[in-house]
């Protein structure tokens, strides 16, 4: 049955908030933010046509807070509510209460989030309809379960949570004697982030890519993929880099992995936008890791090569339309990639960077997307994830992606907190990124604090914006408070000492 949504409330916050809200706005619905004390400026707040407090900064006081979330989009008059990635996307219970209080949850059923959100339940479900899973075990009691896994197929074995996601309690064991604290770690972690302390073993791939599939189904039962994403470029198994298409798949391996994708999705009867993870080892063999019931962060690199706009097809969906295209249907064009810049220093260990964004001036021109939900005079706080923009490049090649990239990197000003855009120029200007010879390990083997010169181009460039903020600093100072000054002045040392 169809359904009319004409106002959302979007569940979350930062960059993801604000993309949903353009989407939002072309298609003539009314948005309606949520916000925590620490937001109440952000740019969501103040694209949306409605906005409320939540609560206080720490997530589980606003943004998780699913009773005040429901009061707000209740008092509103939403009709739907859309969950972002991340906070409150894949709470099965969640999507089930806005459902019950009659309105529409933008994403799957909540059965199919529960199966797919149990990583052992999921691949139970893959293993009965034939996809291929990375050899593992049910979830596990005892040490003794993990011996004998290990001697049918040896170390070296990674524990990981059942309800795991964000690469927490995960634990690579090579040797007897890492075993018990590395179960007892996993454990305990798994408990302490997830509230379910189960935990399960898998073969640890040694030189594994991440190849994931984003997937769309409607509700009448049709269900297509768009392609894939190569996320192996990862830090600490996070996403940093993702790119489509991926270099390592042929056109015949790609349209068998595709289907694959469909299969996963089909067997948990999915509805709405998902992502169907693989792994795959230096021979091309590839297994199902786990489905993501929701946007991805990676998204727009698909969006960029198909033209389809996600987040108008999870509304459409949501409302109850069939998808207007079939596979066939489905153009791909050119190459895309995506950085995550993140609020952090990659020279002192990835240190996270919090303070105020004193200077922003992101890059455009042909082939740039810029999604970001700071702007300047923002504060990067430690109550949320530290990722400020997501940085999206389109072009015909893979070299000339890598090339407007690279350029897109360079013109990013952002001064008042450090980021991770050396790092990511590290990786594009590095000859193995560039064969296309990589794993999950790459900056691991690759990156040290010492990779990261600052070339004399850069040196220019900060020096002329220090230079421009002296200049404000001094203006400020002739009608304003000598503190401002002392700031100002702090600023451009800290800012030549990095130089
Ligand atoms: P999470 O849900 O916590 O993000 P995933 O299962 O999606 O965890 O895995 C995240 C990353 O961890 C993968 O992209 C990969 O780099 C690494 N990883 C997970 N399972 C394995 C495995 N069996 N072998 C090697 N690497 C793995």
């Amino acid at each position: 049955m169809k359904k009319n949504i004409s106002k959302i409330l979007i569940a979350n916050r930062g960059e993801i908030a604000v993309r949903i809200m353009r989407t939002c706005r072309e298609l003539g619905i009314k948005t309606v933010a949520v916000y925590s004390v620490v937001d109440a400026t952000s740019p969501h707040v103040q694209m949306a046509d409605e906005a409320f407090l939540l609560g206080p900064a720490p997530s589980r006081e606003s943004y998780l807070r699913w009773e005040r979330v429901l009061e707000v989009a209740k008092i509103s008059g939403a009709d739907a509510i859309h969950p972002g990635y991340g906070f409150l996307s894949e709470n099965p219970d969640f999507a089930e209460r806005v459902s019950e209080s009659g309105m529409i949850f933008i994403g799957p059923r909540a059965e199919s989030m529960r199966a797919m959100g149990d990583k052992t339940e999921a691949r139970r479900l893959m293993q009965k309809a034939n996809v291929p899973v990375v050899p593992g075990t049910p979830p596990i009691q005892s040490i003794g379960e993990v011996k004998s896994f290990i001697e049918i197929n040896h170390y070296p074995v990674l524990i990981k949570a059942a309800a795991g996601g964000g690469g927490k309690g995960m634990r690579v064991v090579r040797s007897d004697k890492e075993l018990a604290p590395a179960f007892a770690a996993a454990q305990s972690e798994a408990a302490s982030s997830f509230g379910d302390g189960r935990v399960y073993v898998e073969k640890y791939l040694d030189s594994p890519r991440h190849v994931e599939f984003q997937i769309l189904a409607d509700k009448l039962g049709s269900v297509v993929h768009l392609g894939e994403r190569e996320c192996t470029i990862q830090r600490r198994h996070q996403k940093i880099i993702e790119e489509s298409p991926s270099v390592f798949l042929d056109e015949a391996l790609r349209k068998k992995m595709g289907k694959m994708a469909i299969d996963a999705a089909r067997a948990c009867v999915y509805e709405n936008a998902g992502t169907v993870e693989f792994l795959m080892d230096s021979q091309k063999s590839f297994y199902f890791l786990e489905m993501n019931t929701r946007l991805q962060v990676e998204h727009p690199v698909t969006e960029l090569r198909t033209g389809i706009d996600l987040v108008a097809q999870q509304i459409l969906i949501a409302s109850g339309n069939p998808l207007r295209f079939s596979q066939d249907d489905i153009a791909f064009r050119g190459h895309a990639l995506e950085c995550r810049i993140s609020a952090e220093d990659p020279a002192n260990d990835f240190l996270p960077s919090t303070g105020t964004i004193v200077h922003l001036k992101p890059p455009g021109g042909i082939g740039i997307r810029d999604d970001r939900g700071i702007d300047e005079g923002g504060e990067v706080s430690v109550f949320y994830d530290p990722m400020i923009a997501k940085l999206i490049a389109w072009g015909e090649s893979r070299n000339e992606t890598i090339n407007r990239m690279l350029r897109a990197l360079r013109e990013y000003e952002v001064l008042g907190v450090k980021t991770n855009i050396p790092l990511c120029e590290f990786v594009l200007t590095h000859p193995d990124f560039h064969a296309g010879e990589f794993d999950t390990h790459f900056l691991q083997k690759h990156f040290t604090a010492n990779s990261l010169s600052l070339p004399d181009e850069d040196a220019m460039r900060v020096a002329a914006i220090v230079a421009a903020l002296t200049t404000n600093g001094c203006q400020e100072d002739q009608n304003g408070s000598a503190a401002n000054w002392t700031k100002w002045k702090k600023q451009r040392n800290d800012l030549l000492r990095d130089a």
